[in-house]
Formats: C-alpha cells, structure tokens, sequence
C-alpha cells in the first residue's frame, strides 16, 4: 500500500499544463530514485490511454504496464495546483499524484481515497490548501461521519446486454431515476477506470445518496481500450457510500475484480461484496512465471498436459493480464493469457483430486515447465524489452502481416537490427562541462546531416535532412536540455530525457500525421546520442539484405544503400509517417506495425517481403519462394515497360482513353508528377500546405506554394481540394471542440462555413495563382445542397474580384446524399471528383481507419460503386465530368469497374501513374462496362473481385 509524507507534497506549484505537470513529477520520481529515465513517457502514454481524472479536482497519472520495468522502487509525489490545470474533458484538477507503484498498488491509494472523494466541499479545501499538511490531512479518509447504505438486489444488475460503456451508463441512469440536474451533473463526469475492467461514475445527489452496480455479459467490451466488465454508479451525498467503495476497491486491490465482475446474480454479486475477496476461496494457488519467454506455446502444453491429469475442473488467470478466469485444460486459452516471464498465474479447482491439482501445478510452474528457469534478472529484463520474444512464433514457413506501406515484393535474407543501447551516467558534477560537450555534440550532428545533404538529391530527402538540421537548432529544444544540465545531470541523460519528453509530447498530438513527426524528433536524438556516447555504429551486411528494426528513422532512410536494402520492416510505425512516404519515393517495399516478434528472427533467415498485400514470409518453402521471384520478375517487367511508355496516354484496346492524374500532397513535388507521366494533378490536398506550419499560412505563402505547382505542371490541369480538416486531421493552431464522432462532424466544409475568412483567403490564392492556367477546385465532404450554394457564391464573389480564365467549379463525392443526389448537383457543378475513402467509410458506416474493419470496408461494395453509377449517369447526363481521387483509383482490380462505369479520370498516388496508364491499355471498353454491370449485380466485395480476378 503506497501512503504519503509531508516530503511528497510540493503546495503551490504554478505549472499550467497537463503535460508538463505530469513531466515534472515523473522528473521528481525520478530524482527521488523511485524510477528511471523515461517513466514520465510512460505516465503521458497512459493519459492517452484512459482518463486518471478521480474527481473533486484531483486526478492520479501512472505510468502504464509497459513502463513498469522502469519503476525502481514505490512512490508518489503529490503537485498542489493552486490555479488548476484543464486534465481534459472540461476537468480541472488542484491536486495530481503522480504515482510509481508496480502491479496494480495505486489501488491501495485509490482505496484510501475513495474514502474521501465524496465528502461535500473537498474540490474547494483541495484548491484553498497551501501547506503539504493541510493537502495530507485532507486526504485522511474521515470514516463514519455519516450512516453508511448497502446495496440491495434491486440496485444491480448482472450480466446486462450491452456492447458498449456508454449503454452501460443509460441502464445505471434509467435504474437510479436521476433528477435532470443530477444527471447533468453526471454526464458531465468522465467514468474512471477504476481496475480490472471496473468502471465509477458519479454525480453530487440531490437529495438521498443512491447506487447502482452492472456487469456487462460480453467480456469483448472496452472503452478507451480498457476492458468493460462493471460499473459503479454513485449518486453521492455524503460519505454513506464509502464502504461499498471499500468493500470494491478490497477485491480490485486483490486482483479479483474480474471473479467480482463474473458472479452469476444479483444476491451472489452483493454477497461477494460483503464477504469480501480473501475469504473467497481457499481452493486456489499462486505461481510465478519463471519462462524467459513467458508461457509460449511449449511451456503452454506442458501445463496443459500436467491439468488435464486431474478430474478436477482447473481454471488459471493471470493477475497481471486482464485477470479472468479460463480452463487450464485448453491450450488456446493458457497461450491467450499472455503471461509473461514475472507475471503472477492463479490456479482454483474443484473436483476430487483439486488439492493435487493445484500441488503439482504449482509445482510445475515454479519448476519451468520443462524449461530453464530465467534468472530474475533475466525476468526483469524480458519485461523491460516488452518485444514478443517467443521463436515459436514465427516458425519457418509462417506469414507475419502488417500494414503495407510501400509496395513491391522484395526476397532476400533478413538483418534484425537490434536498438543500440547507449550507455552514460545520469548525474554530473561539472555543469558548465556537460554544457560543451553537448554543443559539440550538436555541433557534430549537424555538420554530418550537412554533409549528407551535399551528397543527396532527392528533393523529398534533402527537405528532411534541412529539417532536421532546424530541429537540432531549435532552441525550445537546447534550452530544455541546458535547463536539466544544469540541475546536475550529465548531458547525454539531460539530451535524452528532453528528447523523450519533446517526442512523447509530438506522438500524443491528435493528428496522426502530425505525431508521427515524434521519429524525426527521435531520430535526431539518436543522432547526438552516438555522438555523446561515443558508440559504434551498427555494422550492417555487405550483401543485400530485408533490414528489420523496432522504426526507422527518416535519416537512416536517407541514408541507406538501396543498391543493398532490398525491403524494411518495421515492429512499429505507420504508413503515413515521414520514413513511408521516403520508403514509397524511393520505391522500397516497406511493411510496417509488423509487430515484436520480427525482431526475435535470426539475421540471415530469408524472407519474402509483400508490399502488396502487406505481410512477411518467414523461411518459405522453396516452391514459395520460386513462385515469389517469378511475381517478382513479372512486377519489374511492368514496372519498367510502364516506365517506358509513362507519357502515352492511356487508350483502352478498342480507343476509350482515360486521363490519368497524381494526387499530390506536398507541392514541392509537383516536378516528379510530370516527371511520373501525370496529365495533371486530380487531387491536391491543400490541409498538408496547411499543417507544415505554426501558424495558418498567409495569402503569400499560400499565393507562392499554389504557384510552385501551377509553374511545375506547365499548363497541365490542377484540381485542387479546398482544406479539408476535421475528423482525423487537425490543426494544431486551430482546436476544434471535441466531438463524439468526428468523422460525422464538423469537417471538411463545415468547418470552413464556419471560418468563412480563412477559405476566401484560399480561393483567392487559388485563384491568383492560376491567372489564365487550368484550375479546378472542389469542395471537400460536402452533404447538403446548401454547403455547395454558400461555397460556391463565395467562389463567385472573389472570382468576380480576381478573373482567373481557366476555372472550373466542382464538389468531392465523398457523402452518398451527394451521389444519391448527384442530378441536382450536376446542374450547377462543372464536374465531380470521387473520394472513394470517405465515400466507402460512410457508406458502410465503417471508420476507415480501423484495422479491425480494414478487410470488410472495400470500395468494391456494390454499394459503392452503385454511388459511383449514380454519380458519372447524373454528370454525363449534364455533359460534366467525373474523376476518382480516392485510393479504389490505385486498385489493379477496381480500375476496370471504374473505367466501366464510365468515371473520366483517375487520380493516383504518384508512384503508380505509368502503372495505372499501363494497366487501361490492357483491357477493352466493351469487357469493362460488361465486368461493371455484372458487379454491380454481386452480392459483395469478394464476389466482385473474383469476378474481375476471372476475367483478367
Ligand atoms: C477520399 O476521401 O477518398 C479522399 C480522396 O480524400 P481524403 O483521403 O484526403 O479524405
Ligand atoms: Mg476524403
């Protein structure tokens, strides 16, 4: 049980941030020897996972499971706030600890505080305090002032069907029959994770305190990816309540809240709670994971095969998993508790022979199933790395999947290329000495990322390198690392530390392209890492080689030797992020969140890398890997005879010709469109001008980078999607409120009707820019007839102003009212560009970033393309045209839909224009509006892509 002294409390601290607060106490923890470097990442990792917001103005960060090997030794400090720091979703806290306990320990804490939380008045005392006594005191948990209420049956509920917490929420509320203000109140109150799938809610009571307890019946359910298995409800009036909450807290504190969660009525629920959880069972037996590799696959069986010697019905849990009970008679189950070395099993049986049983489990448990046992060191360690260490998993012949985000097949042997550990004192006497080797170090860096610069000529990459080389100086970033230097730590931890803590604070940032700029800020870290601690670069083979590592850095990428790097995989990383985008501009496959287990592969294994279909080949079978080099051959082929015959354009056998566009994100690229065969640009996406900036770029900024492209394209055609922001995009100068469900919000042209000033700034750059060259601008996410009237009149205001010649107006199909009523808007639009991403997402009603729907949410839906129909029969109708800019575009196997249902122009990814071109060359008009028709007839997306896999 962790507890506080007067030491641990700082009063009147005037920090202003979340961030920052948390930082500073994850730094005094630090300071204090309660945990190492880096522990304050895993507090901010742990915010972003689940709100540790407890009520009354105070709230409780901890590090989360992963950053729990760097806990040293228990502890909290407690930061007093006398002016309160927004903690998110409208709260504001006075008091915050930050705690460092292993397991789940805060629990005690959280006990205690329970006990307190509901007394009338605490926000207010928590806020007036000034010294740490006073913040102590308040803290006490003044049992019995009031009488103390019990639950009855009529006040829970188990096994309720629901599929998610809110639901939850709207039973507990219709059963408490809350008043409006009540409910208000409690609406306004974030629920709490408060352990092992239990939730609390609660709101001030009117008048009779009063709670309600639900269990849910799925054990799928999660909410802010915690599990969903109870909820405490509390209508609070004094402090009646606080031995329910104890009496909660007691089998969360025991590990058993998921046993709690599970029991079969209402009565057995309230009995549980008045037994309490140590009288519970007595049939039951502790073990600790001894494996070095945790309870793999061997390990596994061997315990399996000890259960399953016994009549008795055994389960097994793992405390430190989601604690639920499963049959230790079944493999599946015993692997599914993804119990590592270091994690505490229980057994329970019942039957006969239960006593045996849980003797020889034990037993065998302590004894290593079969292994050797791991040292704790060795314990502590494989916990530390938290990689999937276990060499069953990926036995020979195995396909790892990831997420594709560069394409191509690349064969060849791999190169694991562990992390370099970099090892440096933490403190330092001489501050001023620090000080200059960090500048030479600085120094160093520099000058080599200038000489890489000198050496390259890839614009993507000299842009990189030149931003780097502002980030290392920067100096929000060199006077973090002077300010740590000078409270005594050596330079390379104060370097370190900042550099977690910069990046940590980039990776949180909401927009996903935006934070994945976190492995810029580490890469450069790295970078004057080496430097400070003098280490040894890797060594990497001399032949070419699959390089794998835990993320590449965008310099490392810059770096390579594509003569030697056939592929990359990555444990980690995302498809947008810097090093993907140099990955695909340099035409190396790269599959990237491959997951942990890559790095425990032998360097020199040989793989087939797919960057097509996203996954890893593991030590294929020799016919695999022939039939891997002919695909291989086969793509280069294409690849090179597209190449050849890229500025050709694209006539299908029997002379329908097709343009083919690039969609362009960064306008410095517009040279390499024209340079890939492009007829224009189909889809400039205007928000990336926007967000590589602190501020919203100026009418000059904006006029020159629209130039750029327009200069580049030599009057080639350029549609232009107006800023498209909201949803998964955001500015971070620009905070939108928080929405429910912001991809049904205010996005795209929402929001600029509500910022009118910042679109008519865009138009008018737009506009000027293009003087009398071939502009098209569209309208993005528009869903009502009155957004296209108000954007198209502003249009017409300031071209009336500016008079560029060569102007069409357009929208995006992107919302299936727009397609559904595409013969309304095609009397006014000039033409139609469809978003298939967003088009396919609200069609389907399926977000487009979830990897879980990713397989299901395909384009090729009939229903989609019955949208798409609808849409090219409503604009040709009205002799306007229709272009797809979203990614069904890049499909080999959408496109002779696309070009069957009629759509004009393709706008792709700028690699794949000469496929693309080459790929309308080999089909016929007359076979693709026969393929069209009959997919528009299938029953779903599989059956319509069979249908076109036949006729290719
Ligand atoms: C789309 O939705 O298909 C599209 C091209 O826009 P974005 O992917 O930028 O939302
Ligand atoms: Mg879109």
């Amino acid at each position: 049980m962790l507890f506080l002294t007067a030491q641990d409390v700082k009063t009147g601290v005037p920090l202003a941030d979340k961030t920052t607060v948390i930082q500073a106490l994850a730094d005094w923890l630090e300071q204090d020897g309660h945990v190492a470097a880096g522990y304050g990442a895993g507090m901010l990792a742990r915010e972003a996972q689940t709100a540790t917001y407890l009520g009354q103005g105070i709230a409780i960060p901890h590090g989360t499971q992963e950053s729990r090997h760097l806990i040293k030794k228990t502890g909290i400090k407690a930061m007093h706030l006398p002016n309160g720091v927004p903690w998110g979703d409208g709260e504001k806290v006075y008091l915050v600890l930050g705690i460092a306990a292993g397991s789940d320990e805060h629990l005690g804490l959280l006990k205690q505080l329970a006990g307190t939380l509901s007394r009338d008045g605490l926000a207010e005392q928590v806020k007036a305090a000034r010294e740490p006594q006073e913040v102590l005191q308040l803290l006490q948990d003044d049992a019995g002032s009031t009488t103390e209420w019990m639950l009855n049956a009529g006040q829970v509920a188990v096994k309720v069907s629901v599929s998610a917490l809110e639901q939850l929420v709207e039973q507990a509320v219709s059963r408490l029959l809350l008043s409006p203000d009540e409910e208000k109140k409690l609406q306004q109150h974030e629920a709490v994770h408060i352990g092992q799938g239990w939730w609390l809610k609660q709101t001030p009571a009117d008048d009779k305190p009063r709670a309600v307890l639900l269990t849910t019946a799925s054990s799928a359910i999660e909410h802010r990816q915690q599990p969903v298995s109870g909820l405490l409800v509390l209508a609070v009036k004094g402090v009646g309540h606080k031995t329910l909450l104890t009496q909660m807290t007691e089998w969360l504190v025991a590990g058993r809240g998921a046993e709690l969660a599970g029991q079969d009525s209402a009565e057995a629920l309230i009995a549980a709670l008045e037994r309490g959880p140590l009288s519970a069972a007595t049939n039951e037996r502790a073990a600790v994971v001894r494996n070095e590799y945790g309870l793999h696959a061997r390990p596994g069986a061997a315990l399996v095969q000890s259960a399953k010697q016994f009549e008795a019905e055994i389960k097994i849990r793992n405390l430190d998993g989601d604690g639920r009970w499963v049959s230790a008679k079944s493999l599946m189950k015993v692997i599914g508790l993804g119990a590592k070395a270091g994690h505490q099993l229980v057994f329970r049986a019942e039957g006969q022979d239960a006593e045996e049983a849980l003797n020889a489990l034990e037993e065998a448990v302590s004894g290593g199933l079969g292994e050797e046992l791991a040292t704790l060191a060795a314990v502590a360690e494989a916990d530390a790395t938290d990689i999937l260490h276990e060499p069953d998993d990926i036995a020979a012949n195995t396909r790892v999947r990831g997420v594709s985000a560069s394409p191509g097949i690349a064969i060849g042997p791999v190169f694991v290329d562990a992390p370099v550990e970099f090892e440096y004192p933490q403190q330092a006497e001489d501050a001023r000495a620090e000080q200059r080797k960090l500048n030479t170090a600085i120094e160093q860096a520099s000058t080599e990322l200038a000489a890489t610069l000198s050496r390259i000529n890839a614009p993507q990459a000299r842009d990189m390198m030149a931003m780097h080389r502002e980030l290392l100086a920067d100096p929000s970033l060199t006077q973090g690392v002077s300010c740590r230097i000078k409270q005594g730590m050596s330079a390379a931890a104060a370097w370190w530390s900042e550099i977690d803590s910069v990046a940590i604070r980039q990776a949180a940032s909401p927009d996903a392209l935006l934070a994945e700029r976190a492995a810029d800020i580490r890469d450069i870290g790295r970078r004057v890492m080496a430097r400070l601690c003098d280490s040894n670069p890797v060594v990497t083979p001399d032949h070419p080689y699959l390089w794998v590592a835990q993320d590449i850095g965008p310099s490392q990428l810059v770096n390579l030797d594509p003569g030697r790097v056939l592929g990359l995989v990555t444990v980690g990383g995302g498809a947008s992020s810097h090093s993907a985008i140099l990955a695909r501009s340099l035409g190396i496959p790269l599959l990237v969140a491959a997951g942990g287990a890559v790095m425990t592969l032998q360097s020199g294994t040989e793989a087939i890398l797919n960057g097509d279909d996203g996954t890893l080949w593991v030590a294929p079978e020799v016919s695999v890997l022939e039939q891997a080099r002919v695909c291989q051959q086969g793509e280069r082929d294409l690849a090179d005879l597209a190449w050849a015959h890229r500025h050709e354009p694209a006539i299908t056998r029997d002379g329908y010709r097709v343009e083919v566009a690039a969609n362009l994100g960064n306008t410095a690229r517009a040279a390499e469109v024209v340079e890939a065969g492009a007829e224009g640009v189909g889809l400039l996406r205007t928000e990336f001008v926007f967000m590589a900036r602190r501020s919203a770029p100026d009418l000059d900024a904006q006029l020159a980078a629209y130039r750029s492209v327009f200069d580049a394209l030599d009057g080639r055609p350029l549609v232009v999607r107006t800023l498209d922001v909201g949803g998964d995009k955001s500015l971070p100068y620009w905070p939108e409120p928080k929405e429910g469900n912001p991809f049904l919000g205010v996005r795209g042209i929402r929001l600029c009707m509500q910022k009118p000033a910042l679109l008519e700034t865009q138009l008018r750059a737009l506009l000027m820019a293009a003087g009398d060259r071939p502009l098209r601008i569209m309208f993005p996410m528009v869903a009502d007839w009155s957004e296209w009237r108000w954007a198209r009149s502003l249009f017409d205001k300031i071209q009336a102003e500016v008079q560029a010649t060569n102007v069409q107006l357009g929208i995006m199909v992107e919302v299936p009212s727009v397609a559904l009523n595409a013969g309304v808007f095609a009397q006014e639009v000039d033409f139609f560009s469809i978003g298939t991403n967003d088009l396919t997402q609200y069609t389907l009603a399926m977000d487009r970033g979830s990897a879980e729907l990713a397989a299901l949410s395909d384009g090729l839906n009939p229903a989609v393309l019955r949208l798409i129909k609808m849409t090219v029969d409503a604009a040709h109708a009205e002799g306007k045209w229709v272009g797809v800019c979203g990614e069904l575009g890049s499909d080999p196997v959408a496109l002779p839909l696309l070009v069957g249902l009629g759509v004009d122009e393709l706008s792709v990814t700028l690699r794949r224009v000469p496929l693309v071109k080459a790929q309308v060359r080999e089909w016929s008009l007359s076979s693709c509006r026969q393929l069209a028709e009959q997919a528009l007839k299938a029953s779903d997306a599989p059956t319509v892509r069979q249908l076109v896999g036949a006729a290719r």
